[in-house]
């Protein structure tokens, strides 16, 4: 399939998924996952009519980015940020999705604000739904603590939650997983003052729909949009 036809089956599946829970499509962004692809496949894919992108390496990224030297295009940051990196992300992304510590939170703080730079960094606080060991994230139960820390620091503009759940090979028993981070974000605004949590990252290749009738607000499509990835 070309790109282009595989871009319009899944903007066809997403208006679907959409009609099935009464959404406003406006409220659902493609994040295209480029992650290991080419600039050359970006640019096909901003011939295409795509302007966000996200990636998990911030090298990776960084190199991209100058390639394709385009400001109408938005650059997300989806993988695990190792401090060390986090001038480099706040400098390079228009929103962080894996702000998995407050240590990594308040790096980010201070590279915003000795950069200069004119607005907060978004970002989104990862949560780690399955409690899974090797995942990244905070566990259910940190997530408030995180939502405080966070939204006293100037140089973050927290806009919500993202989570990677666990790999299911059906697709309708992540549901659980999708449900609790937005029941997590609509219990934590209530808990919480003047908080909004509007944006929710979930749902990647195989299980966006069922995000998307979750609440995402944000999905994440790598292979269902250019094919499997190869690792070199
Ligand atoms: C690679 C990646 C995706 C996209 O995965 P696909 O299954 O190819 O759609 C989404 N989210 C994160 C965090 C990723 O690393």
């Amino acid at each position: 399939m070309s790109l282009t036809a595989s871009i319009r089956a899944i903007h066809n599946r997403m208006i679907a998924a959409c009609q099935r829970c009464q959404r406003d499509p406006d409220n659902v962004r493609l994040v295209a996952v480029t992650k290991t692809l080419p600039a050359s496949v970006v640019a096909e894919a901003v011939a295409c009519g795509l302007r966000l992108f996200g990636e998990n390496r911030v090298q990776e990224a960084r190199d991209k980015i100058a390639e394709l030297a385009n400001p109408a295009l938005e650059w997300h940051l989806i993988g695990t940020l190792q401090r060390n990196k986090a001038r480099e992300a706040a400098a390079l992304f228009n929103m962080v999705h894996s702000v998995d510590s407050i240590p990594l939170a308040q790096e980010l703080h201070r590279c915003v604000v000795a950069s200069g730079r004119a607005t907060p960094l978004p970002i989104l606080l990862q949560v780690n739904v399955g409690g899974e060991s090797q995942k990244h994230g905070f566990a259910t139960m940190e997530v408030a603590a995180a939502v405080t820390a966070v939204r006293a620091l100037s140089g973050l503009d927290l806009r919500g939650l993202m989570t990677v759940p666990p790999y299911l090979e059906e697709s309708e028993a992540v549901r659980p997983h999708f449900r609790e981070l937005a029941r997590l974000a609509r219990r934590l605004e209530q808990e919480t003052p003047g908080l909004r949590l509007a944006e929710l990252s979930m749902g990647m290749s195989h299980d966006f729909e069922v995000a998307i009738e979750e609440g995402a607000t944000l999905i994440r499509v790598g292979s269902a949009l250019f094919g499997a990835r190869h690792y070199p």
